[in-house]
């Protein structure tokens, strides 16, 4: 999509150091992987999120709201229109109400999800602990229930906040959120962002007392586990969700004998089948490549289809 100059000066006017233009997604991605957005913005504030929404719908332009990038795999063709990533200042966090025992923890969606969970253990609140070691935002994980074999975002959610087509804001219970494995779906009238997503600017996080040494010996524990079990590489984390029942998506990839495959640089994961690395400079091309062959072996072996957690985009 072209841009033409005078919407290059509006950007430009607007965001003023904050605005890029034909950004390689590579650098904003943990695949290392992705052409170009035509248009990258950096919004500090709610306001200026307001602002560039607003324009990009009077326009017919697609708006795409991305946090850190770790749960998408950008085609090499790029992302027409504009990206938006909330990690500059919507990042703030912080609680109220101590009512016997609980708190709600209130984290802006550019807020790192690792930082969440730091501050739950430094104020001495449960039930982040599980989180530890996931990368990437809160907005990312209310949109795509980020989680571990220890729970997930959708059982701590009190609510969250949304922008509403109007401009302004509304909090839903989590009670009115459809969640399921990795999925948030959402009905009833909010801004939509050019893949159909609501924009989720907070989330608001129900909490216990504990005692903060008692969460750091857990953390630690948790993280122990997680950097044994994971590779270091360039990845988006684990590329298929799990089946329904059975066996795990890692434990089909293992026994169809796939560890280690690879299509140029990119390769299944010896340390674990469920992940696909980028060992050097790979394509998006050659990562869907695998992720294909990978889907072909799993069916014909085991009947099973295998669905990407990873979200394709561009
Ligand atoms: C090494 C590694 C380990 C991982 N381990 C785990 C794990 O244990 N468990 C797990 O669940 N995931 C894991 N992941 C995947 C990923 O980190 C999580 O899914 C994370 O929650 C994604 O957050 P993000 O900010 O990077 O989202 P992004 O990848 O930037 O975005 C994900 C989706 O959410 C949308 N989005 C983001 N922010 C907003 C917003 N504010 N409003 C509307 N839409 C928005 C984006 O458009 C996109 O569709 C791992 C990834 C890596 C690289």
């Amino acid at each position: 999509m072209a841009i033409d100059s005078e919407t290059r000066k509006w950007f430009e006017r607007h965001f003023e150091g904050n605005v890029k233009f034909d950004e390689p997604m590579s650098r904003h991605t943990s695949f290392r992987v992705g052409g170009p957005a035509d248009v990258f913005i950096l919004p500090r504030t709610v306001e200026e999120l307001i602002m560039l929404i607003d324009y990009t719908q009077n326009r017919k332009m697609p708006c795409r709201i991305i946090g850190d990038g770790t749960n998408i795999l950008v085609k090499d063709k790029g992302i027409r229109g504009v990206v938006a990533v909330m990690t500059r200042g919507l990042k703030k966090i912080s609680h109220a109400g101590m009512e016997s025992g609980h708190a709600i923890v209130t984290a802006m969606a550019g807020a790192r999800m690792n930082a969440l969970c730091r501050y739950a253990i430094e104020n001495g609140f449960s039930g982040m602990n599980f989180a530890l070691g996931i990368p990437g935002t809160v907005g990312g994980g209310i949109m795509v229930n980020a989680g571990t074999s220890h729970g997930s975002i959708a059982d701590i959610l009190d609510s969250i906040v949304v922008l509403l087509p109007n401009g302004k804001t509304e909090t839903i219970l989590r009670k009115n959120l459809d969640y399921s494995y990795r999925n948030l779906v959402m009905n009833g009238e909010t801004v939509s962002t050019c893949q159909g997503d609501p924009l989720v600017l907070e989330g608001n996080f129900h909490l216990r007392r504990s005692d903060p040494d008692r969460l750091k010996n857990e953390a630690d524990e948790i993280l122990k586990k997680r950097n044994k079990s994971q590779p270091s590489s360039h990845s988006a984390g684990c590329f298929f969700k799990n089946p329904g029942s059975g066996k795990t998506a890692g434990e089909l990839i293992d026994l169809a004998g796939l560890k280690g495959e690879k299509i140029g640089d990119a390769r299944v994961s010896e340390k674990h089948a469920n992940f696909i690395i980028n060992t050097g400079s790979a394509t998006a091309n050659e990562i869907i490549d695998l992720m294909t062959l990978v889907q072909r072996k799993v069916l014909e072996i085991f009947n099973i289809t295998l669905e990407p957690e990873v979200k394709i985009v561009g």
